[in-house]
């Protein structure tokens, strides 16, 4: 039986990964943190404790990567590698790609290193306080193992199956908050030019069958109040939705309707242009529609 985890390596501490990192030292873990950003781990330790050496993976009993996309998890292991403890688990809490992330689980297991992938939903707010749905996959024994430390993050841990079925159960997830997203809007320009007023429209889906994510907490807080700021960028978006038509490919899983919304997203990305919020996509029917979702006065 292996120890108890104590020290934690946490790589990437962006939008996501810092709360989540916070929530580890507050759950009472020795934490180490690192990110590519200069001053961005000095400042994380200044404010929430912990370490910032320059290798946070050194010694480690767990290693937790929370970066982009499966690219710099892959370029950050290397580096990582020969500071690697054995016995150490390395936790992909990233959106990141199945395939690669089991390529990189078959090339740490050479080294007597465990890799299992946790990818989270629920956003800033629920990274904040500790209460994120995260979908795993790997060998049971190392998920019973980080299994508390999932739990200072997340409320609802499901197991997911081997290696990567966590990433790709979250590529999916996103392709269908995206699908339900952009036709929700659609809805509302549409609804707007009938003159219905979209505010009491999201009131009227949210108590009826047209209910979803983005109705509930994503049109009135972000489009409606034109404040486009959840805190997932829409790059970010498009990478999920990529993923999710590789591991449609890779299954050979005809779905038109999964492809038609990766595009229109990834069409949105590009006349946007970097930096923007998944929720200013709704910039992008709008353009389309050349019109905006416009509130009725009185
Ligand atoms: P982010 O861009 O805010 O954070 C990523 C962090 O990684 C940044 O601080 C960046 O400097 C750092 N980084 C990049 N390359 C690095 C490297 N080589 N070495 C060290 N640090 C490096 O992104 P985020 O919104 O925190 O998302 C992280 C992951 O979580 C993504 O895969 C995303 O799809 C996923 N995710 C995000 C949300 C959300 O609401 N933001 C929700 C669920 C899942």
């Amino acid at each position: 039986m292996e120890a108890r985890i104590s020290r934690i390596g946490f790589i990437g501490i962006g939008r996501m990964g810092w709360p989540m990192a916070r929530r580890l030292i507050e759950a009472g873990y020795s934490v180490a943190v690192q990110d590519a950003v200069p001053g961005r781990a000095a400042d994380f330790v200044q404010r929430h404790g912990g370490s910032a050496p320059e290798h946070a993976a050194e010694g480690a009993e767990a290693i937790i990567t929370m970066l982009p996309t499966s690219r710099e998890v892959a370029v950050v292991l290397a580096a990582s590698r020969a500071g690697l403890r054995q016995g150490a688990v390395v936790i992909e809490m990233s959106s990141g790609e199945p395939s690669a992330t089991r390529t990189l689980a078959e090339d740490l297991a050479g080294i007597g290193v465990t890799m299992v992938d946790a990818p989270v939903s629920g956003g800033v707010a629920r990274a904040e306080t500790g209460e994120l749905a995260i979908m795993t996959g790997g060998p049971e024994a190392a998920l019973e193992r980080v299994d508390p430390l999932l739990r200072a993050m997340g409320t609802t841990i499901t197991r997911c199956g081997e290696i990567g079925a966590g990433q790709a159960m979250k590529a999916l997830n996103n392709l269908v908050s995206a699908a339900g997203f952009l036709v929700s809007v659609e809805a509302l320009l549409i609804g707007s030019r009938f003159g219905l007023d979209p505010a009491v429209m999201v009131d009227v889906l949210n108590a009826s069958t047209g209910m979803n994510n983005s109705t509930q907490r994503k049109l009135k807080q972000f489009v409606l109040s034109r404040k486009f700021d959840s805190g997932f960028g829409l790059d970010l978006m498009v990478k999920d939705l990529t993923i999710a038509m590789q591991v449609g490919r890779e299954t050979a899983t005809p779905a038109p309707l999964a492809a038609q919304t990766r595009e229109l997203w990834a069409a949105a990305a590009a006349l946007l242009g970097p930096g923007q919020d998944h929720t200013a996509a709704a910039r992008f029917s709008e353009a389309l529609a050349a019109g905006q979702i416009s509130e009725q006065k009185g």
